[in-house]
């Protein structure tokens, strides 16, 4: 079985199809991490895989409406598990010494994850934030959004997500302190198992200065929370 999303003539075009759809699946990669992929997914791979999800489950796999489904998927894994192939650390290499003394934070960054358990989707905020390391040592605010969705887009847990985003922005800044508190709701608890729509889990990851000491954690927790 074979599913190309490119038309192609065989001889010539055969050896021109691998190379291209490698690029172009790595431009989409580019597009949604900002950093150059180590690697591209194996297309043909997920498109066998969801043909025969379809075929298990009794559906025509060359049903019209849905004969197009393995191919687009397969595309469509380039951008949400985009995450896998890049090293959240690469997103956060833009440094500055700022002498920025005071606590970084933002807040309600959204994003969308893939319950590796039931692979559906658990989405929500997460809020991130940092106090400097001594030389002042900041990334862009774009970028703080940047690691939360590279974390993000794989396969994963949300305790593991948090920690990850918390992991990468260690080892980039040597910050003095880590705040990550991630809050999402899981499609894997409202579709099935327990049905409990709207219901919240809330994971955090708290290091350096914002454990240690009381002062600052309420500070953040202040900035976090944004209503006071
Ligand atoms: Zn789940």
């Amino acid at each position: 079985m074979t599913v190309h999303p490119l038309p192609h003539a065989p001889g010539e075009g055969e050896q021109h199809l691998e190379p291209l759809m490698h690029e172009e699946a790595r431009t989409r990669v580019r597009h949604v991490t900002g950093v150059e992929p180590q690697g591209t997914f194996d297309h043909d791979k997920i498109a066998a895989a969801v043909r025969m999800l379809f075929e298990a489950i009794g559906e025509d796999p060359d049903r019209p409406g849905i004969a197009d489904t393995p191919a687009r998927v397969a595309r469509e894994y380039d951008e949400i598990f985009a995450g896998l192939l890049v090293d959240p650390v690469d997103v956060l290499s833009v440094t500055f010494e700022e002498a920025y003394d005071e606590i970084v934070m933002m807040r309600d960054i959204p994003f969308h994850s893939m319950c590796e358990h039931h692979l559906v989707p658990f989405t929500g905020r997460a809020h991130v934030a940092y106090l400097p390391n001594e030389s002042g040592q900041v990334t862009g605010l774009s970028k703080l959004a940047r690691v939360v969705d590279v974390c993000a887009k794989r396969p994963g847990l949300q305790e593991r997500m948090t920690t990850m985003i918390a992991d990468a922005l260690e080892e980039a800044l040597a910050p003095r302190g880590v705040m990550v508190v991630v809050e999402a709701r899981h499609l894997c608890m409202e579709m099935r198992g327990i049905r409990k729509p709207g219901a919240e889990t809330v994971t955090s990851t708290v290091r350096g200065v914002f454990r240690k000491d009381p002062a600052t954690r309420s500070e953040a927790l202040t900035l976090l929370r944004g209503r006071t």
